[in-house]
């Protein structure tokens, strides 16, 4: 055998693994073909190159830019004249792109990872044939083989992507003018990070969503709060709405749309194209190679990442469960200690999801309407910001927190976050789940003041009506 593992992919699952692999002493290689837009292999995946990072780049600098316009004025911070570098915006984005993928290259370096650049397909045996970028294709053979493939963007017919007008959200990460017209296809996640980002910097943006639900994977009482407050800040976020064509002219892209009132048009000058993304595996599996896939495409694991085939493993995107970095790294350690013989495992129950608007959503665990759904008995506390005397400093007193605990044991079930810095916040209630904490660990536990953080202690608090800086706490329970 050449290695005792070969990584197919080195996204955040699979450089990972790559990386945890060689602590724990095993000889690894790491096979990617991600080429950057110079024509360079770049390691990191879709996260560093084309996802989190170069869109919370970009949501740094919105931001950066609408707060100074607007955000000052409150504090008596008068700004006369701002101007926007777009090609600076996205100079900013793409060097610390590089910087970071950059970092991982040192990285495998110095953790004695070799990283193959090109292709790599699974063949029987745990052999893996490799494709380079340059060189002839050979194949290697390994102990253990971990597929980590990824994910690409979902295409629909209605809206074949075309040039820099009809885009996808990679395309839509390099735009170097702001489109006075934007629609986007999609109000998930991206469509929103996507929609904020080219909002601030001057954008009209129309949001088409085909179910008739807002943030439907989220508590639907923050979606509620979400969909208000993205409305009053211009986002035009149309519910129900199918898109059944998109024709590309000169000057504009025409779409025709449906919902409940019939058929719409509507003239944009650029569009996006996010609609979900889905397991990327083409080309992976020679056509002798008989490894099990699910019905929706994604390879088929059981709980410790095990194909059904001997030796090899699968994590990230490509196999079930959230599409998010962290959980494919998490994957990742788990598989590599599992294959050094230890007992690596993940919690997916306390896999956190944050939506990087402005103001932030964040959440762990169960939707208020997932326990209803399953009959648990529960207890709901909640806190605004607007009691929190360092978000009325920060002028961030939109939002709230809430807590769900399971009634008859107390145990935190779910926590929801809707304010600044969410995603800093809710690594609190997800290391109050991970230990199996009750509301009542949280409300016992002192936090510092004046933060963000006190308004988790106080709706920890209301679970039991004892909140200290509302009116009335009163019990809730479901
Ligand atoms: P990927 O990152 O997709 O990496 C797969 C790698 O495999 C790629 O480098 C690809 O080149 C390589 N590959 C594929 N096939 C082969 C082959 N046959 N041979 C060789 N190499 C191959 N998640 C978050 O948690 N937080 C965020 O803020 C966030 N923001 C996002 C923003 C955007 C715009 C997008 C698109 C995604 C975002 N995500 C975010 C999702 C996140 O990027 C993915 O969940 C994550 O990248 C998945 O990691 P992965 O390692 O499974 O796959
Ligand atoms: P998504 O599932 O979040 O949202 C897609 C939206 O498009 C859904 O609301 C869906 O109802 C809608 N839709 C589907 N088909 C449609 C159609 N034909 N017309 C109109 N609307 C349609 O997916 P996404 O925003 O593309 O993001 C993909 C994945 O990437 C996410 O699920 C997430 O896992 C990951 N991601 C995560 C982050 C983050 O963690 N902050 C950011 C970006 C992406």
């Amino acid at each position: 055998m050449n290695y005792d593992v070969i990584i197919i992919g080195a996204g955040p699952a699979g450089y990972v693994a790559a990386i945890r692999c060689a602590q724990l002493g095993l000889k690894v290689a790491c096979v990617d073909e991600w080429l950057d837009p110079r024509g360079m292999p770049s390691l990191g995946g879709t996260c560093l190159n084309a996802g989190c990072i170069p869109s919370k780049a970009l949501l740094e600098s919105s931001e950066f830019y609408e707060r100074t316009r607007h955000g000052g004025t409150a504090h008596g911070v008068v700004v006369t004249e701002v101007a926007l570098d777009v090609a600076a915006m996205m100079a900013h984005k793409d060097r610390i792109v590089q910087d970071l993928t950059g970092g991982i290259a040192a990285l495998f370096k110095a953790n004695g990872v070799e990283w193959l650049q090109g292709n790599g397909q699974l063949q029987p045996d745990r052999r893996v044939r490799i494709a380079p970028h340059q060189g002839e294709p050979h194949t290697l053979t390994a102990e253990h083989v971990i597929l980590a493939t990824g994910s690409a963007p979902v295409a629909i017919d209605a809206a074949p992507l075309q040039d820099d007008r009809i885009v996808d959200s990679t395309g839509a990460l390099g735009w170097e003018s702001v489109p006075q017209r934007l629609g986007i296809i999609g109000a998930g996640v991206i469509g929103l990070e996507l929609g904020s980002v080219w909002r601030r910097l001057g954008a009209e943006v129309i949001l088409l969503e085909a179910q008739d639900v807002f943030l439907s994977m989220a508590d639907q009482q923050l979606a509620r709060i979400a969909l208000k407050l993205f409305k009053q800040q211009g986002l035009d976020i149309r519910l129900d709405a199918v898109v059944k064509s998109t024709r590309v002219n000169a000057e504009a892209v025409a779409l025709e749309y449906q919902d409940r009132d019939g058929t719409h048009t509507l003239s944009v000058d650029r569009l996006i194209v996010a609609v979900g993304r889905r397991p990327f595996t083409d080309g992976l599996i020679s056509p002798e190679t008989d490894l099990l896939f699910s019905e929706q495409g994604f390879i088929h694991v059981d709980e410790n990442c095990r194909t059904n085939l001997p030796g090899v493993f699968a994590i990230g995107d490509v196999v079930r469960g959230p599409m998010l970095a962290h959980k494919g790294s998490e994957e990742g350690i788990a598989v590599a200690e599992h294959i050094a013989g230890q007992d690596g495992k993940v919690n997916y129950g306390t896999i956190a999801s944050v939506i990087y608007t402005h103001p932030e959503i964040a959440w762990v665990g169960k939707t208020e309407e997932a326990l209803k759904g399953s009959g648990v008995q529960y207890r709901s506390g909640v806190f605004p910001f607007v009691a929190s005397g360092r978000a009325r400093a920060m002028q961030e007193t939109d939002g709230m927190v809430k807590v769900l605990s399971d009634a008859a044991t107390d145990q935190v079930l779910g926590v929801h976050i809707i304010g600044a810095q969410a995603s800093e916040l809710i690594g609190q209630a997800v290391m109050a789940m991970e230990f199996s904490g009750s509301s009542e660990d949280i409300a016992r536990t002192v936090f510092a003041h004046p933060t963000l953080s006190e308004a988790l202690h106080e709706a920890a608090l209301a679970v039991d009506a004892r909140a200290i800086h509302i009116a009335r706490s009163r019990k809730t329970t479901g």
